[in-house]
């Protein structure tokens, strides 16, 4: 094979998946700024404010706050891996495909764990967790994915972090396709840890994992009696080079950071009740739109407003539908993971991706290809109904606004 290529191409898509999601060309082209070095005052200054905005985004005062480098992926192994030590009790609260990625973790990292298992598309109620815990001796960590992109279900947070606290233990949750996306308050909930990633709701690429710790979680981190597994994500290093004495730790990478502090400059321009109702005007529009082709959503209650899982009508196949979505309309989506696999379509309406015309061209263009599978489903009805919601939401602004 010749290796004179020529530049790189790429096929246009429209990203409705569970991530990444499309990303506003202001982040793009602030990622194409010449790279600086990773001790230069001017990019120290850009880490500076970026830790600022992710305070404002986690709506926290947390000052060990920051992007680690890395996937969402990364900042659960951060959080999980310089939290737990060898033999401390830990409960992870499964309820879908990420909850069991963090069990996997917190074995590794050589936790004493008690899993509590709920249906895929449920969500807890606190009191299982309450009773958990009184089973457990000295519980050190619990927890918790708030919205789990596997199964399109939102946590109720606050009651289980008052319940880890009074059994004395710290707090943690993943918050990946959350924040950016609806309100994640760090702060008033009293989460002591938490990691995110840029590729969903905060409309960057993949590569960073903001994480924030409570000061209670950093005495935690201070007072280990071994360092963490990992060297990479020890974050009291990590922490030296972000906020104390700037000392090399790895090479951030500069670009990505770039894109990152346009991404959160975006969002915090929009303001993050007014994206948190884009989010969830878009999530109406698309709901109203499924249910009126005569489908069904898996998740009943406590739905994501960023992430939809439709059940896929008996006899069709999964990989087809994504595949002519793809390939005749250019639309990606995702399948059910694990035990959903085969089950579900998962479509993503995050970020930069939120928006009428992608929700708009989804329905119109999955009433075609099930129409053109053999489904029995009204014509015109989902554009009809999604219409309605946005001309509803457009009604109802003007008239608060009129007021
Ligand atoms: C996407 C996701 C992750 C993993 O993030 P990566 O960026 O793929 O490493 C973790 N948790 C949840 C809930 C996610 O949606």
């Amino acid at each position: 094979m010749s290796l004179q290529l020529g530049e790189l191409r790429v096929p246009r898509r429209i990203l409705m998946g569970p991530g990444p999601t499309e990303v506003n060309p202001r982040v793009l082209r602030a990622m194409s700024l010449p790279v600086l070095g990773h001790l230069d005052p001017a990019f120290l200054e850009i880490m500076n404010q970026v830790t600022a905005m992710l305070r404002a985004v986690f709506q926290t005062q947390n000052e060990l706050t920051l992007a680690v480098s890395g996937t969402g992926t990364a900042g659960m192994e951060a959080t999980l891996f310089n939290l737990i030590e060898p033999g401390d009790e830990v409960l992870v609260a499964v309820k879908g495909y990420f909850g069991d990625r963090m069990c996997q973790m917190a074995e590794r990292a050589g936790a004493k764990l008690t899993r509590l298992d709920t249906e895929w598309g449920t969500v807890f109620e606190p009191e299982r967790i309450g009773a958990a815990l009184k089973t457990m001796a000295k519980p050190k960590l619990v927890a918790i994915v708030h919205a789990e992109t596997s199964t399109g279900a939102l946590q109720p947070i606050e009651e289980i972090a008052r319940l880890a606290h009074e059994a004395g233990a710290l707090f943690l949750i993943d918050c990946v396709t959350s924040l950016g996306g609806t309100p994640v308050l760090i702060d008033e909930w009293k989460v002591d840890a938490a990691y995110s990633g840029t590729q969903k709701c905060l409309g960057s690429p993949p590569g960073l994992s903001p994480v924030t710790f409570s000061p209670r979680a950093v005495e935690v981190i201070r007072n280990r009696k071994t360092p963490p597994q990992s060297w990479y994500l020890d974050m009291g290093l990590i922490a030296r080079y972000w906020g104390g004495d700037r000392v090399y730790h790895h090479t951030a990478p500069i670009n990505a950071i770039y894109g990152c502090h346009e991404a959160l400059r975006l969002a915090l321009d929009e303001g993050l009740s007014v994206r948190f109702a884009r989010h969830l005007r878009n999530h109406h529009a698309l709901v109203a739109g499924v249910e009126a082709m005569g489908l069904t959503l898996h998740a009943s209650a406590n739905r994501l407003p960023m992430l939809n899982t439709i059940r896929i009508p008996t006899g069709l196949d999964d990989m087809r539908i994504r595949g002519r979505l793809l390939n005749e309309f250019g639309i990606e989506i995702a399948g059910g993971l694990g035990a959903l696999k085969g089950r579900i379509l998962r479509v993503g309406i995050m970020g930069y991706s939120s928006n009428p015309h992608n929700v708009t061209l989804f329905l119109a263009a999955l009433e075609h290809i099930l129409a053109s599978e053999g489904v029995k489903i009204p014509r015109g009805a989902a554009l009809a109904s999604a219409h309605e919601v946005y001309t509803q939401a457009a009604a109802s602004v003007s008239d608060h606004s009129g007021k």
